[in-house]
């Protein structure tokens, strides 16, 4: 798909830099998002055109004080001649305020809307990211999706003042002016006028290079922060690396470059500037020669060549920035259509129409033939390798299925496929009967608790984080599942008890600790399909044992399904199946498949001579 493309391949240059008919069309998008907010919009629109005709009227009222001046210097003490300075004076003044005003109005109403736009877009953007299936996260860094999820909302805000409201600025600033300048005095008002085609082209020419720069400049600083986030995610490994001579040296390359591109988005920017503030001033000598000539030999007042240069300083400004204005709408165009590809990404897995609940018998968890790959693979390159063959098996409530194998054999992808964070290729995933890609997500995931070997906490209470999956659950429920996980006891060793804060800033679980506020976690939600994904690998044996003790207890109402890579966790299984490179290989209680002599046999003999098998109850937790 096109549009996934764009998105996935970040080391892409980002190198549109024109104007073409995709980005009119999400201007067009962004646009009508602005005209949601009506009245918002009706007011920055009256506000600009007032400031406009108001900024409009300040080289007239300037040409008549200057004439009116020059009648007083000329005149003596004229009272009519003072009065009529006064006057005008007190018009240029009110002028000035008004437009003040109206400028000051026009932006903060501009501003306003931006700013709902953006909320309304990260609403949607989050909404979206919540919905969008494991294989698009697969895919995409998460890093670059938030810094473009920020950037990209950014981009989009400012085009309402920066880019619609200033257009309407400068085209009435323009219009008007050049019909005022060329009425009066066409070839004056040609000359006055002869740097804006120059100016403009200068301004937007150097925006858009600087608009090219900018998009170079974001991807290093996307790296940067990639390289900056992995730096600190995994500064454990980091420091036993003694690697942070190399981490330096890998964030100061790109921070060379990063410099470097600042360097020449600053020679851009001088170098234009320049060449239109020599424009300028070249067409305003022009206009001082060719006007004080005329009003030399008496056919211009002083006061309408001063109209003339002040009309020139006024138009000066937005010529210069419309540059910006172009940028702006550049900018808005590729961060909109950037946005706009991910929120208008349906997700794969989703529920399909009319999907009903999920109805729990005996919570018979059956796998029909299923081969799976992960398809992450733009279509046109090579296939995905298959990752399960015809992978086969049941399991009921009350009893327990164990799946062991090398790693990457394929056992987790296991655990993915039961509550449907993948599809699966061919065969079927059933519960009680029902395709789990025809019941809704919702009910699905209440029924499949998965216990992850990484636990992720999040930074709250110990209370919150093992009731994250149901807020409403009785304190009761709570320690009753952390007494399941034998977790109970060292939390109310803690000074804080239950709300003791863990996460990034609160204490630091161990491994093992961590896995068994998980499984608490899972408990607590009773669901009907409990999957433990080698979530006691860090668990010393005999709690362990404790645990499975009284999870048994529990569990009579649930299929359970042990992914281990220590025998001694899954060995109690009612049956056991031996995963190689996604296929079953061996099946079966844990006597049969050491009667048979196979791979599990061969497993079971090496973990015994490791000292890993159930007897050794002593291994230590690993802290993480
Ligand atoms: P195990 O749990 O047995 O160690 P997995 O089920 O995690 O194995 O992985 C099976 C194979 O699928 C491995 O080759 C692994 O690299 C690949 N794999 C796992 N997760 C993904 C993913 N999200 N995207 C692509 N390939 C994956």
């Amino acid at each position: 798909m096109h549009a996934s493309k764009s998105i996935l391949s970040s080391s892409a240059p980002p190198e549109r830099v024109g104007v073409d008919l995709s980005d009119l069309e999400t201007l067009r998008r962004i646009l009508r998002m602005a005209l949601l907010h009506k009245r918002g919009m009706a007011v920055a629109l009256a506000t600009v055109v007032v400031a406009a005709v108001f900024q409009l009227t300040i080289p007239r009222f300037l040409g008549s004080a200057v004439d009116s001046a020059q009648g007083l210097i000329g005149a003596g003490e004229n009272a009519v001649a003072r009065g009529a300075l006064w006057q005008t004076a007190a018009l240029l003044l009110a002028a000035s305020l008004l437009r003040g005003l109206f400028t000051m109005w026009h932006n903060y109403q501009g501003e306003a809307v931006g700013q709902r736009i953006a909320y309304d877009l990260r609403m949607a953007y989050y909404a979206k990211l919540q919905q969008l299936s494991f294989g698009f996260h697969d895919s995409v860094h998460t890093g670059e999706l938030i810094t473009r999820g920020m950037l990209d909302i950014e981009g989009v805000r400012t085009v309402v003042n920066a880019g619609f409201m200033r257009l309407v600025l400068i085209l009435v600033l323009l219009g008007a002016g050049a019909f005022l300048l060329l009425r009066q005095d066409a070839l004056l008002g040609l000359v006055a006028l002869s740097f804006v085609p120059f100016a403009g082209w200068r301004s937007v020419v150097a925006r858009l290079r600087l608009r090219a720069s900018w998009l170079a400049l974001q991807e290093k600083l996307g790296v940067l922060t990639r390289v900056m986030e992995e730096n600190l995610s995994g500064i454990r490994v980091v420091r036993a690396f003694a690697a942070q001579p190399f981490e330096l040296a890998k964030f100061e390359e790109v921070s060379r470059h990063t410099l470097a591109l600042a360097d020449r988005r600053i020679d851009i920017r001088v170098r234009n500037a320049v060449a239109m503030t020599y424009a300028f001033f070249i067409a305003m000598g022009l206009v001082l020669w060719i006007g004080g000539t005329k009003v030399l030999d008496g056919s211009m007042s002083v006061g309408t060549l001063t109209e003339y240069l002040a009309f020139m300083a006024i138009l000066q400004m937005p010529v210069r920035q419309l540059g910006m204005t172009v940028n702006a709408f550049a900018r808005a165009s590729m961060c909109g259509a950037r946005l706009f590809e991910v929120l208008d990404r349906e997700p794969a897995i989703a529920d399909r129409p009319g999907a009903a609940d999920l109805e729990i018998g005996d919570a018979v968890v059956r796998f029909e033939n299923v081969s799976f790959s992960y398809s992450g693979a733009p279509p046109g390159d090579r296939p995905a390798p298959v990752t399960l063959h015809d992978v086969d098996f049941e399991v009921r409530a009350g009893r327990t299925l164990g799946i062991v194998g090398p790693p990457g054999s394929g056992k987790s992808t296991i655990a993915h496929l039961i509550p449907r964070y993948y599809d699966v290729d061919s065969g079927r995933v059933t519960i009680d009967g029902q395709d789990v890609r025809d019941v809704t997500l919702r009910s699905l995931r209440r029924a499949v608790s998965v216990v992850q070997q990484d636990t992720f906490l999040f930074t709250a209470s110990i209370e919150n984080n093992v009731a994250y999956g149901d807020p409403w659950a009785e304190p009761a429920g709570i320690t009753h599942s952390s007494e399941v996980a034998r977790l109970h006891d060292y939390i109310a060793g803690l000074p804080a008890g239950y709300g003791t804060l863990v996460g990034e800033r609160g204490v630091s679980l161990s491994g093992g600790q961590r896995q068994r506020l998980s499984i608490a976690r899972s408990v607590l939600l009773g669901a009907h399909v409990l999957v433990f994904d080698d979530s006691t690998a860090a668990v010393d044996a005999a709690t362990e044992r404790a645990i499975r003790e009284a999870l048994r207890a529990e569990t009579t109402d649930r299929a359970t399904i042990i992914i281990a890579h220590r025998l001694g966790s899954l060995m109690h299984a009612d049956e056991i199946i031996f995963l190689e490179a996604g296929r079953i290989v061996e099946r079966g209680s844990h006597d049969a498949l050491l009667a048979l002599g196979g791979r599990y046999a061969d497993l079971f003999a090496l973990q015994s001579l490791d000292g890993e098998t159930p007897t050794a109850d002593g291994t230590p937790e690993h802290r993480s």
